[in-house]
């Protein structure tokens, strides 16, 4: 059966563990066909990020005017944005689908990934003709609060470990996903909890990178399928 079509509007992330990485490949696991939109090229590994360039909003703009017109996503996910012009943008035309907007603000090694002008743009723009907003504490508080009906605040998770970058992409994707699969928003989000869970606890004990490591965005099947060729897991 053709699957639902899932639209991911975010940057890329070199070191494979938030962003795109992390939608494309919650989206896979779960069963829906994802659709990207770059917004930004970013240098990162575990430990910092190192450069973002930005991409042109004409070129943003051809991306999302491509997929819209023929891969016809039903539900539509923000991640990092990268400037108040794409959030207007993601705004104007995406305004009447079922829309998660993640508001990307800081990256979890520290440095800031939006400017005054862009956290201005979610709260006049794509917060009102938002769906669902996942934003942690930090971002709810830095966006003023917003009183939104459809807002699911992310907390850490409860599994300790030291590999969670990409943690809050990654639940995000997965309630778009449970969405596009015809979960209600309060189903959506507790498989989305569920899903985030099982792959921090996946991927607790790896060794990827000197910093905090990337959530697993592997599945237990290709775990298990490649076990023999996997050390230190
Ligand atoms: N998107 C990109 C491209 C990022 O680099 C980051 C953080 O570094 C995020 C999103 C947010 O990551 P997280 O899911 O860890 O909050």
């Amino acid at each position: 059966m053709t699957p639902p079509v899932v639209l991911a509007i975010a940057a890329t992330d070199s070191g494979g563990g938030a962003g795109l990485a992390a939608d494309l490949t919650t989206f896979a696991a779960l069963g829906v066909h994802g659709t990207c939109v770059v917004t930004a090229v970013t240098a990162q590994d575990t430990t910092a990020v190192h450069a973002v360039h930005p991409i042109p909003l004409d070129v943003v703009a051809a991306q999302l005017d491509a997929v819209l017109r023929d891969l016809k996503p039903t539900v539509i996910k923000t991640g990092m944005l990268a400037g108040a012009d794409v959030a207007r943008l993601v705004a104007e035309r995406c305004a009447g689908f079922t829309l998660v907007v993640d508001p990307v603000l800081r990256a979890s090694t520290g440095r800031p990934l939006a400017d005054a002008e862009l956290v201005e743009a979610y709260r006049d723009h794509l917060i009102p003709v938002a769906t669902v907003i996942t934003p942690n504490t930090e971002e709810f508080v830095a966006l003023g609060r917003p009183d939104h009906p459809g807002a699911v605040l992310t907390r850490g998770g409860n599994i300790p470990t030291e590999n969670d970058h990409g943690t809050g992409c990654t639940f995000a994707s997965a309630l778009a996903a449970h969405l596009a699969l015809g979960a209600d928003l309060t189903q959506a989000t507790e498989r989305a909890h569920d899903f985030v869970a099982h792959q921090l606890t996946l991927g607790r004990d790896w060794g990827l990178g000197s910093g905090r490591g990337p959530v697993a965005h592997i599945s237990t099947n290709s775990m298990t399928l490649n076990a023999h060729s996997m050390t230190d897991v």
